[in-house]
């Protein structure tokens, strides 16, 4: 027997989280569960990350958390509940698979069948923001070697052990050529190693233009943090229904398993939700803790279950469904259907073998990098001075082996050099370097 740590959440939590548990329980798997307490009356209560300590306890206890959507409290002060756990649990890749269940489920892309796997704890949700002057604020892009070696393995190894074929990367690695340069280079670095795999990268603007295209063409796509959130979503709803899908959030002792969608407030104490995003998670959730066989069950169940036109009101279609169901007929028809297999959709087979999640430890060891102290960067909040006067002020004061070399303003060079139009900006960065790296430089430039 697996212990998990349930929550079930706001809105329509409670009412999904049912229909998956009682899904769950007439498959055989074999799992105990215990409720926590997070979410919408927590964060009421004065909480402010949602999350109270019996919580966390039981989480850090158990290891496995499958969680329903909650609703953030309108309002400043309050922390996103996501983002806490997966800071705090070390949950570095989050998964999502976007398959459409055509004819059965109405959608543009018939064929498409693809994984997203997003780093989820780096890049611009670091949370490093700055008011740098009262004009311009700053949020800090942060990527590491290491972070990037543990997702892009992690990605590559799912790719082989779910018999994927292809795996893709996006980047913008020609405008951010340090950051996204390094995601690229360990995609391409560690791609060496699996020969059998497809590899391809593509600039990220032309990239999500192709995906939302022709998503067939795409089969794992690994991604840095903020394109893996915006593409992911896109993905999802291309695909059919928010509704429909469900995400894992792995590291390297927890996970968390969740439908993507949020609480729908509106639909709430209705039976009406649809509970297939939240179950599809849980199917991951079984694969993950190696509960194969009761997986496969129910994956398989509940497609034959959408095959039947047995519809909750978000997938329902005239002349397409058979007939609209509440959440509860729906959780029924898929209990109805545990041991059946659909006829047209292509079955789920997950062999024990193969566990559907693998997770890993990857540090990147760096050899020993020689260090030179090359310069510094000053910056400067002024909206008075105009250039000329910086330069002025500053070319007064002896600033020993350090030289002025250039002016920045928002990342724009404005001095030595001058562009055609600048806007006025209080934002000034001087980048003096030393005097022996300035002669080497200027002579190089010359
Ligand atoms: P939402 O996903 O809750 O709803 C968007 C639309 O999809 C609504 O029309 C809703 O009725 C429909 N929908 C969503 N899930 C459905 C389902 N299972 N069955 C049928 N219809 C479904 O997004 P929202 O309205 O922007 O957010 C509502 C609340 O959820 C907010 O407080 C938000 O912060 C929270 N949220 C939580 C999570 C999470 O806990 N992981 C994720 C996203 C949003």
């Amino acid at each position: 027997m697996q212990l998990i740590s349930v929550a079930y959440g706001d809105g329509i939590g409670p009412e999904i989280m049912q229909s998956v548990l009682d899904i769950m329980q007439a498959s055989g798997a074999k799992l105990k569960w215990e409720k926590v307490n997070i979410g919408e009356s927590i964060y009421q209560q004065g909480i402010k990350t949602g999350i109270p300590d019996k919580a966390w306890e039981s989480l850090i206890r158990t290891k496995v958390f499958l969680k329903a959507p909650i609703t953030t409290p309108q309002g400043k002060g309050f922390r996103s509940l996501n983002v806490t756990i997966r800071k705090q649990l070390g949950l570095y890749a989050n998964i999502r698979i976007c398959r459409s269940y055509f004819p059965f489920i109405s959608t543009k892309y018939p064929d498409m069948d693809l994984v997203i796997i997003r780093e989820n704890e780096e890049d611009l949700y670091a949370g490093i923001e700055y008011q740098q002057t009262q004009d311009v604020v700053q949020c800090l892009k942060i990527i590491s070697s290491s972070g990037s070696y543990r997702i892009v393995r992690f990605a590559y190894e799912y790719a082989l052990s779910n018999q994927r074929k292809k795996i893709t990367c996006f980047t913008k690695d020609n405008i951010m050529k340090k950051t996204d340069g390094l995601f690229r280079k360990v995609f391409e670095q560690i791609g060496e190693e699996y020969p059998s795999l497809e590899k391809e990268h593509w600039i990220i603007d032309i990239g999500a233009a192709k995906m939302a295209c022709t998503p067939e063409n795409f089969d794992v796509l690994v991604l840095p943090n903020l394109y893996g959130d915006i593409l992911s979503d896109v993905a999802a709803q291309i695909s059919g229904s928010v509704g429909m899908a469900g995400s894992a959030n792995i590291g390297n002792q927890y996970a968390m398993f969740e439908a993507i969608h949020g609480s729908a407030p509106r639909r709430a104490g209705q039976n009406m939700a649809n509970p297939s995003g939240l179950l599809q998670a849980a199917v991951m959730m079984l694969n993950y803790i190696g509960q194969n066989t009761p997986a496969e069950v129910i994956q398989n169940a509940w497609l034959k279950t959408l095959e039947d036109g047995l519809h909750t009101y978000d997938i329902y279609q005239k002349g397409v469904s058979h007939k609209q169901v509440s959440t509860k007929d729906f959780t029924q028809a898929v209990i109805q259907r545990l041991g059946k297999v659909p006829q047209k959709l292509k079955p789920a087979i997950y062999k024990e073998t193969n566990k559907n999640i693998v997770s890993f430890n990857e540090r990147k060891r760096h050899s020993s990098m020689k260090k030179t102290l090359v310069g510094v960067d000053v910056f400067i909040d002024d909206s008075q001075s105009s250039v000329e006067d910086i330069v002025n002020s500053i070319q007064a004061i002896d600033s020993g082996n350090l030289k002025l070399q250039s002016i920045l303003s928002r990342g724009l060079d404005v001095w030595p050099n001058k562009p055609a139009h600048v806007l006025l900006s209080d934002h000034w960065q001087l980048r003096f370097l030393h005097s022996k790296k300035f002669e080497k430089i200027a002579c190089k430039d010359i």
